[in-house]
């Protein structure tokens, strides 16, 4: 028998399958013969390296659960928290443009009382993804909390970065969304934006109360709207 990832030309070969808890992580390809006093020394070497996929395999799986919400596969708070002061202390040092958007969907509980809560999972899911796709891979999306999501964007001038929510606004606006097979009625939401500057302190807890006010001010002011603070 020979392996199809064996090329036409190679007669001596020796496969060996890396086997980690209970099952198979990769295969050792080696393009020689492997002599039986040598056969313990690969046992040895093929154990340590299965070892080490899995190893780093659930280092890297680690790593996504904790900086990822497992709901909307968004970031999560304490990634978004960490980001931000970095971004903060970019924006403070270069005097480039910084923007925090706080968004908050228009009476989402009315969704979980009248559908019941798979069906809010869902909208949230779908809004999540909906936001994700509204922005450039360099900005960064969060899940804030329940029905909240922060965005931290990056080198958009006040201008741009409206027009953006507002674009986002108006498509979140027309998404008419089911759930086994009932119409949910209109989702919208409100949007908070507020552009870091030198007035404000390095903390991140001032420009999120910045953005978090304007986003207080949207919902006094009637909701599905944009409050610049
Ligand atoms: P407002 O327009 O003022 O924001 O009203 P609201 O109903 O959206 O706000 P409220 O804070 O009263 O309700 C938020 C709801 O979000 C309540 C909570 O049960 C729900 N929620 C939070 N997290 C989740 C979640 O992970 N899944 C679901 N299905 N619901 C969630
Ligand atoms: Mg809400
Ligand atoms: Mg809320």
């Amino acid at each position: 028998m020979v392996c199809q990832h064996v090329e036409s030309d190679v007669s001596i070969y020796h496969c060996e399958p890396l086997f980690a808890s209970g099952e198979v992580v990769g295969l050792l390809y080696l393009q020689s013969h492997v002599e039986e006093e040598n056969r313990f020394r690969l046992v040895a070497l093929v154990e340590n390296i299965a070892s080490a996929l899995v190893n780093q395999n659930l280092q890297k799986d680690l790593l996504e659960q904790t900086v990822h919400d497992p709901l909307t596969g968004l970031y999560n708070r304490r990634y978004m928290e960490e980001t931000l002061n970095a971004e903060i202390a970019t924006a403070s040092r270069n005097n480039t443009e910084l923007g925090l958007i706080m968004a908050d969907i228009d009476h989402f509980k009315h969704i979980n009382d009248e559908f019941g809560h798979d069906a809010g999972d869902m909208v949230l899911r779908t809004i999540a993804n909906e936001i994700q796709n509204s922005f450039r891979s360099n900005d960064i999306v969060c899940r804030f909390g329940g029905e909240e999501f922060l965005i931290i964007t990056k080198s958009h001038p006040l201008h741009t970065l409206i027009q953006r929510v507002e674009d986002l606004r108006a498509s979140l606006s027309r998404l008419e969304l089911h759930y086994n097979g009932r119409a949910l009625g209109k989702t919208t939401m409100s949007f908070g934006v507020a552009m870091w500057d030198k007035s404000l302190s390095t903390e991140t807890s001032a420009i999120i109360r910045k953005a978090d006010a304007a986003l207080y001010q949207a919902k006094k002011n009637g909701r599905d709207r944009i409050v610049v603070g």
